[in-house]
């Protein structure tokens, strides 16, 4: 067989009792499916095994009714009941000859029990961790005897369930281990209080505790942040973190390290680079001998063959590269290295957990579709009898309708107006800590210039007439949308009449030129009604070109979207650092020369400002107007060959490139199709 420089990728490692066919390693990643959609979880780990993971992991698995994380869909594994659910993830994922791991977890203070309505436990009295008015109850010896009896009962229904791989979890500041772990959480007074030996103890215990029950045919893995980034204050990889793996070093089957809390653990391309944990996780193989998985959002081969080789890590973990391709392994095995659709670090796919919903992923459409729309990543059936398609705007819708399409076997003729290709993304991958957007657009231009189904034509801008003379028969427009200037958005739901327009610099401008878009003399003013990221992005732009910059926002935080994508503490902390001055609870209320007026959304209490340019970042309006124009021509459409003209995209519905994405995907899936199919619903298919 061939030899390449990957292989040392490939080879079989021994965990314990199991051996992992290779040192690909999906860690732990919530899905926004869990115990609510078994059967879209189940397929989802399916998925990857089949690309090629060698080992697939579960998300957290709550043990017990006083770990109940309700609203969010994590998987369960509270009693015998539940055996069954799991069965089938572990089913799926053994099908492809992968290992199946259980995160199983206790969430302590994390969880507010707002289901089973029972009492929280941590180490000590105190608030649980949201904002429920709730505390958790100090944990006396017969409740750790409980917590230690579940445990092991989990394991054992885990081990029932087919796992092979079991976690102990303290990590991400979210587990009852853990928080026995850390100072600040832990003020016990007994032996399982004070020194580190005590903090620890609980952790050993239900390590040995997890061998004695399963440990003859499952692995046992640790999970365990070894800095939570906030120096004295938690663990740190050169203090209390190095000491806990160095005084449990060869109890686990398994190391899998990382970085505490989520936002610090998966954070964003904007914030941290690939390979961004390897300062704090490296030190762990230099004290244990046991296998050790870390992350750092890693996508580049030659980036997995340095770290294994230099002794950094045995396994690439890794959650957000699998979302983004289950078949990442699998092409790499192959040598296909540039059909790698690269994670781009947006954290859409977090959205999904912390918004109770089945994830998406900017990068992969398919995502949380395998199931309720049989979606696979990689395969779409051929088209039944040919078909030829006109897509109208590169942008990601376009540009993925027309992958898809040309995958189909239809021929494609894809056109757009400017002298790039990626729309949107395009202009948005040009803005400070955003350039791995341009994955999105890269990934599918790539794939379309392989394939000699498509014709790809810039500089093209198209009429209706235009679309006529062509006379192909299905057309696609994926025109995108544009920022208004008028002040409509979240809070201002009307125009405001005294905006003076010669001020305003909009956001595409922004985009277009850079900060030259500024040309007046004096502070600029972004504000913000859309409320995720882009407001924040242009001005760090703004900011970081040398303009004084003023951020005004009805919202009392910066970005609140942002919080879904684990960004919004590290976004107000970069704009405070960049001097940019934030104005919040605000909003526009008149303008006159170069003077803003803001009211307080509270009191309505005026303020005066100076402001030179203002940029609304508020909401879009469709570009649709060769739609509108194409539907006044229907009746021209016959003689012209026209079938369909449809409307993805940003054009239909401005939204995220993610939805974007989705919309080019499923134009492609449907096309040929006489109606789109009805998505599964597991709320009404047996268990
Ligand atoms: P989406 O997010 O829906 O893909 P984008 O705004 O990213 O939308 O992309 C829309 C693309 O459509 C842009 O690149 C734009 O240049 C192109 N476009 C807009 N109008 C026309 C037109 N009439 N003919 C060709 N291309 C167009
Ligand atoms: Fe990566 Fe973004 Fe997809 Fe998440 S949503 S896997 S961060 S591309």
């Amino acid at each position: 067989m061939k030899t390449s420089q990957f292989d040392i990728l490939f080879e079989p490692i021994k965990i314990g009792p199991v051996t992992a066919p290779n040192r690909f390693y999906q860690v732990p990643h919530c899905t926004g499916m869990g115990h609510r959609y078994p059967q879209a979880e189940a397929r989802l780990r399916g998925i990857k095994a089949e690309g090629g993971w060698g080992v697939v992991s579960t998300q957290e698995a709550e043990i017990h009714p006083t770990s109940d994380l309700t609203p969010a869909n994590e998987a369960r594994i509270w009693g015998e009941e539940d055996i069954p659910t799991l069965r089938r993830v572990t089913d799926a994922i053994h099908e492809h000859g992968s290992l199946a791991a259980i995160q199983l977890v206790h969430n302590g203070l994390h969880t507010a029990n707002r289901y089973s309505r029972l009492s929280p436990i941590a180490p000590s009295s105190c608030l649980v961790d949201s904002n429920d008015p709730v505390q958790a109850r100090a944990m006396d010896k017969t409740d750790i005897a409980d917590f230690r009896r579940w445990h092991k009962e989990a394991a054992l229904r885990a081990k029932a369930a087919g796992f092979d791989v079991i976690y102990v979890y303290a990590g991400h500041d979210m587990t009852l281990l853990q928080h026995f772990l850390l100072k600040r959480h832990n003020h016990r007074t007994d032996e399982y209080g004070g020194t580190m030996e005590n903090r620890l103890r609980l952790f050993r215990e239900v390590i040995a505790d997890t061998k004695d029950a399963v440990g003859d045919t499952c692995a046992v893995a640790v999970r365990l942040a070894v800095d939570e980034l906030m120096g004295d204050g938690g663990l740190r990889h050169d203090g209390e973190g190095r000491e806990i793996i160095e005084a449990l070093a060869e109890e686990p089957d398994l190391w899998d390290v990382n970085l505490s809390d989520w936002s610090n653990d998966s954070q964003t391309a904007r914030f941290s680079d690939e390979g961004f944990q390897e300062p704090y996780t490296s030190f762990v193989k230099l004290v244990t001998t046991k296998p050790v998985v870390g992350v750092g959002r890693y996508t580049s081969p030659d980036n997995m063959v340095r770290v294994v080789k230099s002794g950094l890590l045995d396994f690439i973990g890794a959650a957000r590269p699998s979302i983004a391709d289950p078949f990442l392994p699998e092409k790499i095995r192959q040598g296909r290295l540039e059909d790698i659709r690269e994670c781009i670090g947006c954290n859409i796919c977090v959205m999904g957990d912390n918004t109770n919903v089945p994830m998406r992923c900017t990068q992969n459409p398919t995502i949380g579709e395998e199931w309720r729309k049989g979606w696979h990543p990689e395969n779409i059936p051929p088209l039944e009898a040919a078909q030829n398609h006109l897509i109208i705007g590169g942008g990601p819708a376009g540009l993925e309708a027309a992958r898809a399409l040309a995958q189909r076997g239809a021929e494609v003729t894809l056109a757009d107006a400017r002298g790039t290709w990626g729309g949107r993304v395009t202009l948005e991958s040009g803005l400070p800590g955003l350039s791995s957007w341009g994955r999105v657009r890269d990934w599918r231009l790539w794939q379309l210039r392989q394939t000699a189904q498509a014709s790809l034509y810039l500089e093209s801008r198209l009429s209706s007439d235009d679309v006529l003379d062509f006379g192909i028969a299905h057309v696609a427009i994926a025109t995108g949308a544009e920022w208004r200037i008028d002040g409509v958005g979240r809070h201002h739901r009307e125009p405001l009449a005294f905006l003076r327009q010669a001020a305003i610099v909009s956001p595409d401008t922004l985009m277009e030129k850079g900060a030259g878009a500024i040309t007046a003399n004096g502070p600029v003013v972004i504000f913000d009604d859309d409320r995720f990221y882009l407001a924040s992005v242009l001005a760090e732009l703004t900011a970081k070109a040398g303009h004084k910059t003023i951020f005004v926002t009805p919202s009392p935080i910066v970005s609140p979207w942002s919080e879904n994508t684990l960004e919004q503490v590290r976004i107000q902390k970069r704009l405070i650092d960049l001097g940019v001055e934030i104005i919040a609870s605000h909003e526009l209320a008149d303008m006159d020369g170069d003077s803003l007026t803001l009211a307080c959304c509270y009191s309505g209490k005026r303020t005066q400002i100076a402001c030179a340019t203002l940029v609304p970042v508020t909401s879009r309006l469709p570009v649709d107007q060769l739609w509108h124009d194409l539907m006044g021509a229907q009746s021209k459409w016959a003689d012209a060959g026209i079938k369909s003209v449809t409307r993805i995209g940003d054009c239909y519905s401005p939204g995220l490139i993610a939805v974007a994405c989705q919309s080019g995907h499923g134009y492609a899936r449907d096309a040929g199709a006489k109606t789109a199919p009805l998505p599964l619903r597991e709320d009404f298919s047996p268990k």
